[in-house]
């Protein structure tokens, strides 16, 4: 069977995540016919679960509702060190202005859903149990295939996420060695009462847990659940988490009575896609980047790298010139801005005592929290942010980032 041909779609997505539902959806309602092709069924289990401010306009945007078996009001980050007892509140409304003063938990295999449901609303065409094995573009077409046969457009976007389906197929997927590439995580249900009044429900932070092996999350989700893991740099196990962060006294005391979920694995996660674009394509979400997920960017840069690649099809589409090899240059360098920006502080936080210092220190130098607190938000296309500027100033090459030692988190003697 011939999936269609060159005039039938304008736009073929591989994958239905957040990154491509948003940009279908979309492109769907700038009136293009677009194809989704997704090989699970939703809903489906993804990890991920905590959102950043800068992602919520995209949302709104699309008008994504917020009901609250989906979402969990976020107000900031805490950083916890469990073996000093030393630990720093951080939340969005310090952020410099600009960017929401909020942001979300999801529990993702719903808001994934929701969001592909907008996009089929908006118009797409979704199918789902469709793998694609194959995928590429020419200065003619792209196209893509499955089983069931090829199918043709004038525009490609690879979102299969940590497949990586271009990369691969390119050999542009670098991974980042200096950071995490390894997690274990599991979910609890049933919290009771006192582990709901710690979690404070009019703040919810996420708990980032500064470790000896790297770090940990606690993230309150919908229906009184919770969302525990652990990233490393070293391949981890259920053990590890069971011996590590399980058993310390915060998990402990918040997750007693409470029942305990699937453990699941992932790996081999930290990389970039070196050529994220060219002529009739491009990789959006995590199959152009993915960064250790410590200050979870990963959502928040998937909804806005659509948004941005969208907004720039829409014209090109239009005027046919979807085809020019620099189409997304401007765009690939703003998203290389946010990339750069997150690896910089991602290498500090495993390569130096800096998270002790900025996260369980005296940060009492307002205007440099301000900054720190609007990259934690995500905003990092703004100007005028000191602290992103020294970061991205002063970071040490791509080289530098790939190459090297395990992350083992320094610590502060004091
Ligand atoms: C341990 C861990 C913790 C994380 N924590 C956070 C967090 O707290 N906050 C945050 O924002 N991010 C977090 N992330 C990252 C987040 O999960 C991703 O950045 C996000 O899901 C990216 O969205 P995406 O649409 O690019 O990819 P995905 O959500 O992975 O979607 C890709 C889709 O493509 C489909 N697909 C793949 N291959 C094919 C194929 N060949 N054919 C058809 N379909 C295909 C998949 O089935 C999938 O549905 C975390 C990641 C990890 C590993």
């Amino acid at each position: 069977m011939s999936g269609g041909t060159a005039t039938q779609w304008d736009v073929l997505v591989v994958g239905a995540g957040p990154a491509g539902a948003t940009a279908a959806a979309l492109l769907a309602m700038a009136g293009r016919r677009v194809l989704v092709l997704e090989k699970d069924e939703f809903p489906r289990f993804h990890i991920g679960e905590s959102l950043l401010p800068a992602g919520l306009p995209v949302l709104e945007r699309l008008g994504v509702p917020t009901p609250a078996d989906t979402f969990v009001y976020k107000s900031g980050a805490e950083f916890v060190c469990e073996a000093s007892g030393r630990r720093g509140v951080f939340v969005f409304r310090e952020s410099l202005p600009g960017c929401a003063r909020h942001a979300w938990h999801v529990e993702r295999s719903r808001f994934d859903r929701t969001l592909r449901d907008r996009a089929l609303a908006l118009g797409a065409e979704i199918r789902h149990g469709e793998t694609v094995v194959d995928a590429g573009a020419s200065a003619e077409q792209a196209w893509l295939k499955t089983r069931h046969g090829t199918f043709t457009g004038r525009y490609l976007i690879d979102a299969s996420g940590q497949s990586r389906l271009l990369a691969r197929r390119h050999g542009t997927a670098e991974p980042y060695h200096r950071f995490g590439n390894s997690s274990v995580f599991t979910h609890y249900e049933g919290l009771g009462d006192a582990a709901v009044a710690e979690l404070d429900p009019q703040h919810n932070n996420i708990r980032i847990m500064l470790r000896p092996e790297g770090w940990g999350w606690i993230i309150p989700l919908p229906g009184r659940r919770l969302s525990v893991g652990m990233v490393s740099g070293g391949k981890m196990t259920a053990e590890q988490l069971e011996q590590g962060l399980l058993a310390g006294p915060m998990v402990q005391r918040l997750t007693q009575g409470a029942r305990r979920l699937e453990t699941r694995v992932v790996g081999n996660f930290s990389y970039k896609n070196t050529a994220p674009s060219g002529p009739r394509f491009t990789a959006i979400g995590d199959a152009a980047c993915f960064l250790d997920p410590v200050f979870s960017s990963g959502v928040t840069l998937a909804l806005r790298g659509a948004e941005a690649v969208a907004d720039r099809l829409v014209p090109a589409l239009a005027d046919g010139t979807e085809a020019a090899p620099d189409l997304l240059q401007q765009h690939d360098a703003g998203m290389e801005r946010a990339y750069r920006t997150f690896a910089a502080l991602i290498d500090r936080f495993y390569h130096s005592n800096f998270a002790e210092r900025m996260f369980l220190g005296d940060t009492s130098d307002q205007p440099m929290r301000r900054g720190v607190m609007s990259v934690l938000a995500g905003d990092v296309w703004r100007t005028g942010n000191p602290f992103q500027d020294m970061l991205l100033a002063a970071r040490r090459n791509e080289h530098h980032l790939r190459a090297g030692a395990t992350p083992r988190r320094q610590h502060d003697a004091n």
